[in-house]
């Protein structure tokens, strides 16, 4: 069966919504889908308890489970429930992947007195001042767990750097003694320091806690995979080991599926080189095509909508995505593929041969949010579903299987067939249309000479393919045309 990943959640679900509890209760229906992995967000307590998705590291040992940063509970829920919401996941036979995020932590414990030097911002390896000392809150305690599971008790030699009064500090110890991390993003000189506290890599003690912490989370709840976080600001030697060593933790080879936020092949690539190909990555890329497709529209060439892209130079290393909770509006990566492309966009990952496609929470279910602002004069808003998404993801499940042909043709249209299993009922063809309602010459192969094709939710419009499986097919206009064998 095709494998379709579910982002089970977007920057803007609140503890109401109770997540875990929610998932519990869709995993039957996750499965009916198609959904055979789902990535679930970071379930340790942020530093700011439930007023961010997680992102915002404090404890990585407390899965809703003690009194710190305000509540018991993360945003999504207590301990308890995410375990259910996993067991229930994988009862529905779905599984599991963990999102990781070890670039950084926040909402230190208690103040050190510190040697920092402060960098230019846009130059982090320019020192701009002499080393000073600083209180900074850089030491962990975690008093509400109180040493359970873990006593390690994180201080500034575990952090490279840090914000303060919204100056970047490099922390002066034992281990920069050569300043940031060699990381991948060489941007502002370097890009090692994203937020909060930034850990140091380069502290053996780090990365063997960071190793124990990863067994004991798999054998505490039990999931399937993981989702890597930042993996740009972090050196390239860290995940390769770190994966190496916890490998045996799970009983199948795990799906490993990296960030790496960067919409050009150069950085992709050489990470997948520098890696040793240990995992899989977003394709960043193509997400990008899909932006350009949604903001330029009539005037986007199609036939180049995979140039450039992990899925069409790489694609057994790429994870399609049209968005996520970072490309959400007023995310820091804010690149929302507009409802006028959407599902243009997602017929091109879940009905092709490339790559594994990821869904958004917030493109299946439609979201709706507060934009954060001034209390007084919030924006709300609305992001509609794709309506046509669940439909989409049935095809891929049930019909897009089999050999794939390209008729890349023309600006405003190009299609695909997939011709289909020896299972008489699987096979489709698709059309994007960007313009008026047009005719495609597609090919089925010759074994479906004679069969008749209706458009997935429309009867009405059919075709007959000749003796040779050639039909011309209508695309209606500025939208996705799909067909499918009559059962
Ligand atoms: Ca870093």
């Amino acid at each position: 069966m095709n494998l379709t990943i579910f982002q089970c959640f977007h920057w803007y679900n609140t503890p109401e919504e109770r997540l875990w509890v929610f998932l519990q209760e869709k995993a039957g229906y996750f499965a009916e889908l198609g959904i055979t992995h789902v990535w679930l967000p970071p379930a340790y307590k942020s530093a700011m308890g439930a007023g961010e998705p997680g992102y915002a590291v404090y404890d990585l040992y407390d899965l809703g489970e003690f009194d710190q940063k305000g509540s018991v509970p993360t945003r999504y829920g207590t301990l308890q429930e995410y375990k259910a919401a996993i067991d229930r996941l994988h009862e529905a036979g779905i599984k599991v992947l963990a999102d990781i995020v070890l670039n950084h932590k926040l909402g230190g414990d208690k103040e050190e007195q510190i040697p920092v030097v402060t960098v230019d911002a846009e130059n982090r390896k320019k020192w701009i001042s002499e080393e000073h000392w600083v209180s900074a809150p850089t030491l962990f305690t975690f008093p509400g767990r109180a040493g359970k599971y873990s006593d390690f008790i994180w201080d500034h030699r575990c952090f490279t750097g840090l914000k303060l009064n919204d100056e970047i500090k490099l922390i002066r110890h034992e281990y920069t003694d050569k300043g940031w991390d060699d990381v991948p993003a060489q941007d502002r000189g370097s890009f090692d320091y994203l937020m909060g506290c930034d850990i140091e890599f380069r502290n053996p003690y780090v990365r063997e806690e960071l190793k124990k912490w990863a067994v004991w989370y798999r054998e505490k709840v039990g999931f399937d995979g993981w989702r890597l976080d930042g993996l740009k600001h972090i050196s390239y030697d860290f995940f390769p080991e770190w994966l190496n060593a916890t490998g045996e933790i799970f009983p199948q080879k795990p799906l490993v599926i990296g960030e790496y936020w960067n919409g050009d092949m150069e950085p992709l690539n050489n990470y997948l080189e520098k890696t040793g190909y240990c995992m899989q990555l977003f394709d960043v890329p193509l997400h990008f095509r899909f932006f350009e497709g949604a903001s330029r529209l009539h005037e986007f060439d199609l036939r180049t909508i995979r140039d450039g892209t992990l899925m069409h130079t790489k694609p057994e290393y790429a994870i399609t995505f049209v968005d996520n909770h970072d490309t959400q509006p007023k995310q820091s990566l804010e690149s929302f593929v507009g409802a006028n492309f959407k599902t243009h966009a997602y017929a091109f990952i879940l009905l092709r041969e490339q790559g594994i496609p990821c869904v958004f929470y917030a493109d299946f279910f439609g979201a709706s949010y507060h934009d954060g602002g001034d209390e007084n004069n919030q924006e709300k808003i609305v992001i509609e579903k794709v309506s046509f998404l669940e439909q989409l993801m049935r095809i891929r499940k049930e019909k897009a299987y089999g050999p794939q042909s390209d008729h890349f043709d023309s600006p405003n249209l190009i299609g695909w067939t997939r011709q289909g299993t020896d299972d008489s009922h699987t096979g489709c063809a698709v059309l994007l249309n960007t313009g008026d309602t047009a005719e495609l010459s597609m090919e089925m192969g010759q074994k479906n000479g004679g069969r008749k094709m209706v458009v997935a939710g429309n009867n009405d419009l059919s075709v007959t393919l000749d003796e040779q499986g050639k039909g011309n097919f209508t695309a209606q206009g500025n939208i996705v045309t799909i067909y499918v064998f009559q059962d």
